[in-house]
């Protein structure tokens, strides 16, 4: 039996957009993240978080701090029982200044690869899966994984409305944000 997963993009998405972070100090978390991935948790779905963190490449923050912020992350939200069950992030960059991450990899959104890699690693059927992110890369490497995708309105709005308009690639539904997008996942269960 395959499992069905939500995959969230972080910055924008989960939490405010902050430019790069690497302490979880700096972490501001939407008051209605924690409903959202309760929601999802109570229907049967896997959260997996899928964040680009080129901040490692370009020397900002350590892989180190990237999984320290992220296990802060999950130990709160586990603590108001909302379940996020795996973290998947791309330190590389190909202008990165750090030689060790410095290159193009295929986990870098708008490419597939971290969702590809949780799939595989968690066992998901990618046709009954979504991906949610503020951003049109989410988007796209959603739509490359096979996934319905979810745009959300949280992050820049402004510049990502522009980007859409440009984009061939479209995104199944628009959302003011992750709750309201898990909620029409839900709806659409009924079908
Ligand atoms: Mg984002």
């Amino acid at each position: 039996m395959l499992n069905k997963a939500i995959f969230i993009d972080r910055d924008g998405t989960l939490i405010e957009d902050r430019g790069y972070i690497c302490d979880f100090s700096q972490v501001n978390i939407f008051p209605f993240s924690f409903e959202a991935v309760k929601v999802i948790n109570e229907n049967g779905f896997k959260v997996i978080v899928i964040t680009n963190q080129s901040s490692i490449a370009r020397g900002i923050c350590t892989e180190h701090q990237v999984k320290k912020l992220h296990n802060k992350m999950e130990e709160l939200f586990r603590s108001k029982r909302a379940i996020i069950n795996a973290f998947y992030y791309c330190p590389f960059y190909e202008h990165g200044v750090i030689e060790k991450y410095k290159k193009r990899d295929e986990c870098r959104k708008p490419l597939p690869g971290m969702i590809l890699k949780a799939a595989k690693d968690l066992n998901i059927d990618l046709s009954e899966s979504f991906m949610i992110g503020d951003n049109m890369k989410d988007v796209i490497a959603g739509c490359k994984a096979d996934c319905k995708t979810i745009l959300v309105k949280t992050g820049n709005w402004s510049k990502t409305k522009k980007d859409l308009k440009l984009s061939k690639i479209k995104p199944d539904f628009i959302s003011d944000n992750v709750l309201k997008a898990s909620m029409k996942v839900i709806e659409l269960l009924k079908y």
